[in-house]
Protein backbone atom coordinates (compact mmCIF):
# COMPACT_ATOMS: atom_id res chain seq x y z
CA UNK A 1 0.00 0.00 0.00
CA UNK A 2 1.44 3.10 -0.86
CA UNK A 3 2.49 5.37 2.21
CA UNK A 4 1.37 9.10 2.02
CA UNK A 5 3.51 11.12 5.17
CA UNK A 6 2.49 14.93 5.64
CA UNK A 7 6.58 16.75 5.73
CA UNK A 8 6.01 20.39 5.80
CA UNK A 9 2.48 22.06 6.37
CA UNK A 10 2.93 25.64 5.24
CA UNK A 11 -0.06 27.83 7.08
CA UNK A 12 -0.07 31.10 5.48
CA UNK A 13 -0.33 29.34 1.85
CA UNK A 14 -1.82 26.25 2.94
CA UNK A 15 0.29 23.98 0.72
CA UNK A 16 0.66 20.73 1.57
CA UNK A 17 4.05 19.23 0.41
CA UNK A 18 3.46 15.41 0.70
CA UNK A 19 7.04 12.93 -0.04
CA UNK A 20 6.32 9.59 -1.27
CA UNK A 21 8.52 7.39 0.38
CA UNK A 22 9.79 5.03 -2.26
CA UNK A 23 9.91 7.08 -5.27
CA UNK A 24 12.73 9.68 -5.87
CA UNK A 25 10.45 12.70 -5.65
CA UNK A 26 8.24 15.25 -4.44
CA UNK A 27 5.40 17.15 -5.65
CA UNK A 28 3.29 19.99 -4.33
CA UNK A 29 -0.38 19.61 -3.76
CA UNK A 30 -2.14 22.89 -3.53
CA UNK A 31 -4.98 22.01 -1.57
CA UNK A 32 -6.10 25.38 -1.05
CA UNK A 33 -4.46 28.73 -2.95
CA UNK A 34 -5.03 31.43 -0.52
CA UNK A 35 -4.20 34.84 -1.62
CA UNK A 36 -3.13 37.50 0.99
CA UNK A 37 -3.93 40.49 -0.18
CA UNK A 38 -2.39 44.03 1.20
CA UNK A 39 -4.11 44.33 4.85
CA UNK A 40 -4.30 40.50 4.84
CA UNK A 41 -8.17 39.78 3.78
CA UNK A 42 -7.80 36.21 1.80
CA UNK A 43 -9.67 34.94 -1.47
CA UNK A 44 -9.94 31.26 -1.48
CA UNK A 45 -9.57 29.77 -5.04
CA UNK A 46 -9.65 26.05 -4.80
CA UNK A 47 -7.04 24.52 -7.49
CA UNK A 48 -5.95 27.59 -8.84
CA UNK A 49 -3.07 30.32 -9.40
CA UNK A 50 -5.31 33.23 -10.71
CA UNK A 51 -7.90 35.50 -9.67
CA UNK A 52 -10.35 37.08 -12.44
CA UNK A 53 -12.47 40.21 -11.73
CA UNK A 54 -13.98 43.01 -12.49
CA UNK A 55 -12.25 46.37 -11.26
CA UNK A 56 -11.71 49.61 -11.13
CA UNK A 57 -8.49 51.23 -10.52
CA UNK A 58 -8.92 53.41 -7.51
CA UNK A 59 -5.18 54.33 -6.92
CA UNK A 60 -1.81 54.24 -8.67
CA UNK A 61 1.88 54.37 -7.00
CA UNK A 62 5.02 54.09 -8.67
CA UNK A 63 7.25 51.95 -7.20
CA UNK A 64 11.11 50.58 -8.33
CA UNK A 65 12.06 51.32 -11.79
CA UNK A 66 9.60 50.57 -13.70
CA UNK A 67 6.68 49.09 -11.43
CA UNK A 68 3.48 50.36 -10.36
CA UNK A 69 0.93 49.10 -7.32
CA UNK A 70 -2.42 49.27 -7.54
CA UNK A 71 -5.37 49.79 -5.45
CA UNK A 72 -8.20 48.69 -7.16
CA UNK A 73 -12.34 47.96 -6.34
CA UNK A 74 -13.97 44.90 -7.35
CA UNK A 75 -17.64 43.81 -7.00
CA UNK A 76 -16.55 40.18 -5.75
CA UNK A 77 -13.30 40.75 -3.62
CA UNK A 78 -13.77 44.92 -2.49
CA UNK A 79 -10.41 46.33 -2.06
CA UNK A 80 -7.53 44.73 -4.10
CA UNK A 81 -3.99 45.35 -4.09
CA UNK A 82 -1.86 44.49 -6.55
CA UNK A 83 1.77 45.28 -8.28
CA UNK A 84 1.86 45.73 -11.82
CA UNK A 85 5.13 44.92 -13.57
CA UNK A 86 7.15 47.29 -16.32
CA UNK A 87 4.29 49.11 -16.62
CA UNK A 88 6.07 52.27 -16.96
CA UNK A 89 8.15 51.26 -19.52
CA UNK A 90 7.95 52.16 -23.07
CA UNK A 91 5.50 49.90 -25.21
CA UNK A 92 4.24 48.04 -22.10
CA UNK A 93 0.66 46.16 -23.22
CA UNK A 94 -0.01 46.59 -19.57
CA UNK A 95 0.78 50.55 -18.79
CA UNK A 96 -3.14 51.89 -20.01
CA UNK A 97 -5.01 49.17 -17.13
CA UNK A 98 -2.53 50.73 -14.55
CA UNK A 99 -3.70 53.93 -14.83
CA UNK A 100 -6.34 55.41 -12.41
CA UNK A 101 -10.16 55.42 -13.32
CA UNK A 102 -9.63 52.28 -15.38
CA UNK A 103 -11.74 49.66 -15.54
CA UNK A 104 -11.90 46.36 -16.89
CA UNK A 105 -11.37 42.51 -16.13
CA UNK A 106 -8.30 42.05 -14.60
CA UNK A 107 -6.25 38.77 -14.13
CA UNK A 108 -4.24 38.67 -11.06
CA UNK A 109 -1.74 35.87 -10.42
CA UNK A 110 -0.20 34.91 -6.82
CA UNK A 111 2.80 34.72 -5.67
CA UNK A 112 4.41 35.15 -1.71
CA UNK A 113 0.69 35.85 -1.25
CA UNK A 114 0.57 38.61 -3.27
CA UNK A 115 -0.70 39.66 -6.22
CA UNK A 116 0.59 40.69 -9.32
CA UNK A 117 -1.63 41.92 -12.83
CA UNK A 118 -1.23 39.60 -15.28
CA UNK A 119 -3.93 40.80 -18.38
CA UNK A 120 -6.61 43.06 -18.66
CA UNK A 121 -9.26 43.26 -20.76
CA UNK A 122 -10.34 47.14 -20.55
CA UNK A 123 -13.57 48.31 -20.02
CA UNK A 124 -14.78 51.94 -19.78
CA UNK A 125 -11.44 54.51 -19.29
CA UNK A 126 -13.62 57.35 -17.97
CA UNK A 127 -11.23 59.57 -20.67
CA UNK A 128 -13.78 62.22 -20.77
CA UNK A 129 -12.76 63.22 -16.71
CA UNK A 130 -9.66 64.52 -17.66
CA UNK A 131 -11.35 67.36 -19.61
CA UNK A 132 -12.30 69.30 -16.92
CA UNK A 133 -9.89 69.62 -13.70
CA UNK A 134 -12.67 70.27 -11.46
CA UNK A 135 -14.52 66.81 -12.85
CA UNK A 136 -10.85 64.58 -12.59
CA UNK A 137 -10.60 65.80 -8.85
CA UNK A 138 -14.04 64.88 -7.99
CA UNK A 139 -13.46 61.58 -9.08
CA UNK A 140 -10.48 61.38 -7.45
CA UNK A 141 -12.87 62.38 -4.42
CA UNK A 142 -15.01 59.50 -5.30
CA UNK A 143 -12.20 57.34 -5.29
CA UNK A 144 -10.53 58.26 -2.34
CA UNK A 145 -14.51 57.78 -0.69
CA UNK A 146 -14.28 54.47 -2.23
CA UNK A 147 -11.26 52.97 -1.57
CA UNK A 148 -12.13 54.09 2.67
CA UNK A 149 -15.18 52.24 2.52
CA UNK A 150 -13.93 49.21 0.82
CA UNK A 151 -12.75 45.83 2.64
CA UNK A 152 -10.53 43.76 1.23
CA UNK A 153 -12.03 40.58 0.55
CA UNK A 154 -15.39 41.50 1.22
CA UNK A 155 -18.33 41.32 -1.65
CA UNK A 156 -19.71 45.07 -2.28
CA UNK A 157 -21.38 45.59 -5.63
CA UNK A 158 -23.30 47.89 -4.51
CA UNK A 159 -20.99 50.26 -3.88
CA UNK A 160 -18.70 49.58 -7.13
CA UNK A 161 -21.83 49.97 -9.25
CA UNK A 162 -22.22 53.43 -7.39
CA UNK A 163 -18.50 54.16 -8.32
CA UNK A 164 -19.10 53.48 -11.71
CA UNK A 165 -22.37 55.34 -12.29
CA UNK A 166 -20.58 58.17 -10.59
CA UNK A 167 -17.45 58.21 -13.12
CA UNK A 168 -20.00 57.51 -15.95
CA UNK A 169 -22.04 60.85 -14.76
CA UNK A 170 -18.85 63.39 -14.51
CA UNK A 171 -18.20 62.34 -17.80
CA UNK A 172 -21.06 64.48 -18.63
CA UNK A 173 -20.09 67.42 -20.08
CA UNK A 174 -23.44 68.79 -19.31
CA UNK A 175 -23.90 67.71 -15.57
CA UNK A 176 -21.57 70.04 -13.22
CA UNK A 177 -19.29 68.02 -11.04
CA UNK A 178 -20.16 69.43 -7.94
CA UNK A 179 -24.25 68.70 -8.71
CA UNK A 180 -22.91 65.02 -9.41
CA UNK A 181 -20.40 65.32 -6.35
CA UNK A 182 -24.20 66.27 -4.00
CA UNK A 183 -26.01 63.10 -5.73
CA UNK A 184 -22.77 60.45 -5.02
CA UNK A 185 -22.43 62.10 -1.30
CA UNK A 186 -26.42 61.31 -0.73
CA UNK A 187 -25.81 57.87 -2.22
CA UNK A 188 -22.94 56.95 -0.62
CA UNK A 189 -24.01 57.81 2.90
CA UNK A 190 -27.27 55.88 2.37
CA UNK A 191 -24.94 52.77 0.95
CA UNK A 192 -22.50 52.98 4.44
CA UNK A 193 -25.90 53.16 6.87
CA UNK A 194 -25.87 57.07 7.38
CA UNK A 195 -28.56 58.54 5.57
CA UNK A 196 -29.97 61.27 6.83
CA UNK A 197 -33.31 61.95 9.43
CA UNK A 198 -35.23 63.97 6.54
CA UNK A 199 -38.95 62.67 7.42
CA UNK A 200 -38.58 63.15 11.33
CA UNK A 201 -37.13 65.61 13.30
CA UNK A 202 -33.76 63.67 14.82
CA UNK A 203 -34.25 65.20 18.30
CA UNK A 204 -37.84 64.76 19.47
CA UNK A 205 -38.83 62.51 16.33
CA UNK A 206 -42.03 64.35 15.39
CA UNK A 207 -42.90 64.06 11.97
CA UNK A 208 -41.15 66.74 9.22
CA UNK A 209 -44.33 68.27 7.88
CA UNK A 210 -42.62 70.50 5.36
CA UNK A 211 -46.12 71.59 3.89
CA UNK A 212 -47.18 73.29 6.59
CA UNK A 213 -48.22 76.83 6.63
CA UNK A 214 -46.27 77.35 10.16
CA UNK A 215 -42.80 76.02 8.74
CA UNK A 216 -40.03 78.06 9.41
CA UNK A 217 -36.93 76.01 8.35
CA UNK A 218 -35.15 73.15 9.99
CA UNK A 219 -32.08 73.16 11.27
CA UNK A 220 -29.47 71.04 9.22
CA UNK A 221 -27.54 69.64 12.72
CA UNK A 222 -24.97 66.54 11.19
CA UNK A 223 -24.31 65.23 14.76
CA UNK A 224 -27.93 65.20 16.15
CA UNK A 225 -28.45 62.81 12.44
CA UNK A 226 -30.05 65.07 10.11
CA UNK A 227 -33.15 67.50 10.61
CA UNK A 228 -33.92 69.44 13.84
CA UNK A 229 -37.63 70.95 14.25
CA UNK A 230 -38.95 74.52 15.40
CA UNK A 231 -39.87 73.42 18.24
CA UNK A 232 -36.23 71.64 19.16
CA UNK A 233 -34.69 75.12 17.80
CA UNK A 234 -36.58 77.24 20.43
CA UNK A 235 -35.77 75.08 23.48
CA UNK A 236 -31.89 74.63 22.05
CA UNK A 237 -30.40 77.51 21.43
CA UNK A 238 -27.23 76.08 20.64
CA UNK A 239 -28.88 74.70 17.05
CA UNK A 240 -30.14 78.39 16.56
CA UNK A 241 -27.06 78.80 15.14
CA UNK A 242 -26.66 75.60 12.57
CA UNK A 243 -27.64 75.83 8.88
CA UNK A 244 -30.91 76.21 7.58
CA UNK A 245 -32.77 74.49 5.30
CA UNK A 246 -35.91 75.97 3.09
CA UNK A 247 -39.11 73.35 2.30
CA UNK A 248 -37.50 73.16 -1.12
CA UNK A 249 -34.08 72.06 0.40
CA UNK A 250 -35.57 69.03 2.51
CA UNK A 251 -37.73 68.00 -0.66
CA UNK A 252 -34.52 67.98 -2.81
CA UNK A 253 -32.63 66.19 -0.23
CA UNK A 254 -35.10 63.56 0.09
CA UNK A 255 -35.05 63.22 -3.84
CA UNK A 256 -31.55 62.61 -3.82
CA UNK A 257 -31.83 59.06 -2.24
CA UNK A 258 -33.43 58.27 -5.86
CA UNK A 259 -32.26 60.05 -8.86
CA UNK A 260 -29.68 59.27 -10.98
CA UNK A 261 -26.23 60.50 -10.59
CA UNK A 262 -26.38 61.62 -13.97
CA UNK A 263 -29.23 64.08 -13.62
CA UNK A 264 -28.65 67.47 -14.92
CA UNK A 265 -30.24 69.43 -12.52
CA UNK A 266 -27.74 71.88 -10.99
CA UNK A 267 -27.91 71.41 -7.15
CA UNK A 268 -27.53 74.45 -5.05
CA UNK A 269 -24.13 74.77 -3.04
CA UNK A 270 -26.04 74.97 0.63
CA UNK A 271 -27.32 71.17 -0.27
CA UNK A 272 -23.87 70.23 -1.42
CA UNK A 273 -22.97 71.87 1.70
CA UNK A 274 -25.41 70.57 3.93
CA UNK A 275 -24.02 67.04 2.82
CA UNK A 276 -20.20 67.20 2.84
CA UNK A 277 -20.79 68.74 6.55
CA UNK A 278 -23.04 65.65 7.18
CA UNK A 279 -20.08 62.87 5.70
CA UNK A 280 -17.81 65.07 7.96
CA UNK A 281 -19.40 64.05 10.52
CA UNK A 282 -19.53 60.22 10.12
CA UNK A 283 -16.70 59.75 8.57
CA UNK A 284 -13.61 61.96 10.04
CA UNK A 285 -10.90 61.68 7.40
CA UNK A 286 -9.53 64.59 4.84
CA UNK A 287 -8.88 64.11 1.27
CA UNK A 288 -6.35 66.47 -0.43
CA UNK A 289 -9.04 65.49 -3.34
CA UNK A 290 -11.21 67.49 -1.06
CA UNK A 291 -9.52 70.42 -0.07
CA UNK A 292 -8.80 70.79 -3.95
CA UNK A 293 -12.17 71.13 -4.76
CA UNK A 294 -12.64 73.77 -2.23
CA UNK A 295 -9.48 75.28 -3.51
CA UNK A 296 -10.97 75.55 -7.61
CA UNK A 297 -14.33 76.38 -5.88
CA UNK A 298 -12.90 79.17 -3.80
CA UNK A 299 -10.39 80.41 -7.27
CA UNK A 300 -13.82 80.41 -9.37
CA UNK A 301 -15.84 82.56 -6.67
CA UNK A 302 -13.21 85.18 -7.06
CA UNK A 303 -12.82 84.74 -10.96
CA UNK A 304 -16.55 84.84 -11.60
CA UNK A 305 -17.16 88.01 -8.90
CA UNK A 306 -14.05 89.78 -10.81
CA UNK A 307 -15.27 89.07 -13.87
CA UNK A 308 -18.63 90.47 -13.04
CA UNK A 309 -16.81 93.75 -11.54
CA UNK A 310 -14.65 94.01 -14.63
CA UNK A 311 -17.36 93.84 -16.80
CA UNK A 312 -19.64 96.48 -14.36
CA UNK A 313 -17.30 99.08 -14.44
CA UNK A 314 -16.85 99.49 -18.26
ZN1 LIG B 1 -37.95 68.31 17.23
Amino acid sequence: MLKITPVVYMHLSHILWLRFFGHDFTIIICHTLEIVNGGGACYNTPMSQTISTQAIVLRAADYGEADRMLTLLSPEHGKISAKVRGCRKAGAKLAAAAQVFQSGEYFFAQKSGRLTLAQCLPGEGYYGLRQSLPGLTTAAYFCNLCEEAALPGQSDPELYNLLREGLAALCQPEAPPNSVRGRFLMRFLVHQGYAPRLDFCASCHSPAEITLPRYTGYAWDPQAGGLICYDCIKKQPGIAGRMRLSADDVTTLRDLQYKPLNDQAELLPNIIDALQAFLHAHMDRRFHSLEMLSALSSFSTVAHSTRRSTSSST
